[in-house]
């Protein structure tokens, strides 16, 4: 006999552990990751905001596993030399352990929740509102049946791809990030903050990122850059270049002892924007797998944990026997909460401006515009963003005009640039 729950969530990640922690205590909900256990690799740096913390804070008690709280933010110029900090009085975005966090969410699930491991979503077959998977793992095969499936199995989700009727993401970053033991030595604070390099032709794409962070007591950092899918294959080559120019130029050192990262990992970021056709009947894309991430930024832990707690109301009301489009109600539920959707629709057009950059040159040039606005850089980051306050009101000025045109000239070359 096949064992039945009222909600199958694939994906024990941010977006898929909030929904459960949501779920009314009367469902019967499974849990299905494909890892060997729920945070044994998390595919993120694991940055989030003041929001985002308020949003865990509801449910979950996120303080115990943010391992540095940030108040600054430094962004290197493409020759590493030149650099400007940018500071808030408060803290604006806190960094997290992102392991300990994801194994947390999964253990403080009420006993309703099941989690299994291990197992991965394969297929789907719905008749009359009952949908029966097929999960895989271990070379055993098991088959469970549910009235509402969710997928919050990431950017290059199975549940998207298995159900024709729903979009999938199309275009991605590859993420690859390092953490290691040691410390950082640029600025004044730098257990406070984040180092965002603008190296341009090194890295196109996205750039590069250092993060501190804390490991077992001792200090330590999260390195990492994002490149363009197509040119994935280049990004192990790269961390290793640029983790060594970071050596020599003194901004990071490593204990003597301490000769390899902790751990590694590279995954996908969906860029493209969210997905419109994001429910079929009784499935529900969240998450990544729904595009709710950051074009730009390639923030998505905040967008998962909204849709995760959103996408609850709605499963309790789909199961009440209300229908409506539930992808669309979603969408519009995640607005309210500070118009993040609108938010994911600036951050299309700061892709794509950022994507039209492609010389060192360029990307200097855009530097030593923001330089000059350094003092309110950060509002542009994150949650300050929902203030609407937008980048190109601040740098559009007549005492920038030299500096825009020599902006503008370039990009235009770079138009050329193959
Ligand atoms: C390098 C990197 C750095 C990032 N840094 C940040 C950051 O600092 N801040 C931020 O806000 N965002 C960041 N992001 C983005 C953020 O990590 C994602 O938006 C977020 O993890 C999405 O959460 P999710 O639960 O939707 O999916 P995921 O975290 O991708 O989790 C999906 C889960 O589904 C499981 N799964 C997949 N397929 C199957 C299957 N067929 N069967 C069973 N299980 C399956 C996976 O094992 C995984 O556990 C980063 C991303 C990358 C790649």
């Amino acid at each position: 006999m096949q064992e039945k729950f009222d909600v199958i969530i694939i994906g024990a990640s941010f977006s898929g552990l909030t929904l459960a922690h949501h779920l009314p205590k009367t469902y019967k909900v499974l849990v299905v990751d494909a890892k060997p256990f729920a945070g044994s690799s998390v595919e993120s740096t694991g940055l989030i905001t003041t929001h985002t913390r308020e949003e865990f804070a509801s449910f979950f008690d996120i303080d115990a596993y943010i391992t540095n709280p940030i108040s600054s933010i430094c962004v290197v110029s493409p020759n590493y030399d030149d650099y400007f900090i940018s500071k808030t009085d408060d803290y604006w975005i806190y960094q997290t352990d992102t392991k300990a966090l994801v194994r947390a969410l999964a253990e403080k699930l009420s006993d309703n929740v099941t989690v299994w491991t291990g197992m991965a979503y394969d297929s789907v077959e719905t008749h009359d509102g009952v949908s029966t998977i097929q999960l895989k793992g271990g070379g055993d095969v098991k088959i469970v049946t549910t009235t509402f499936l969710v997928g919050a199995d990431g950017g290059h989700s199975s549940v998207a791809e298995s159900i024709h009727q729903l979009d999938t993401n199309g275009t991605f970053l590859f993420g690859y990030e390092e953490v290691w033991i040691g410390d950082v030595l640029l600025g004044p604070l730098p257990a406070e903050t984040i180092y965002h390099f603008w190296f341009g032709e090194f890295s196109l794409g996205y750039g590069g990122w250092l993060s501190p962070t804390t490991i077992d007591s001792k200090p330590g950092f999260r390195i990492g850059l994002a490149k363009l899918k197509k040119d994935r294959g280049d990004a192990k080559k790269l961390l290793a270049q640029f983790m060594e120019t970071l050596t020599e130029k003194k901004i990071v050192s490593l204990p003597a002892d301490v000769l390899k990262p902790e751990y590694r990992f590279g995954s996908f970021i969906p860029i493209g924007g969210v997905l419109k056709k994001t429910s079929f009947e009784n499935t529900l894309l969240i998450g990544d797998a729904a595009g709710y991430c950051g074009a730009f930024a390639a923030d998505g832990i905040k967008g998962s944990v909204i849709s995760g707690k959103e996408s609850a109301l709605l499963i309790e009301r789909y199961l009440n026997g209300e229908r409506c489009n539930l992808a669309k109600t979603l969408r519009e539920k995640i607005n309210e909460h500070r118009w993040l959707i609108d938010y994911y629709t600036r951050q299309q057009r700061y892709r794509w401006i950022w994507d039209r950059m492609k010389k060192d040159r360029t990307f200097r040039a855009m530097y030593n515009i923001i330089n000059e606005e350094r003092a309110h850089f950060l509002d542009q980051f994150c949650d300050n963003k929902d203030r609407r306050k937008s980048l190109s009101r601040s740098v559009l000025k007549i005492k920038y005009i030299p500096k825009l045109v020599i902006y503008s000239w370039y990009i235009f070359l770079d138009f050329f640039v193959r």
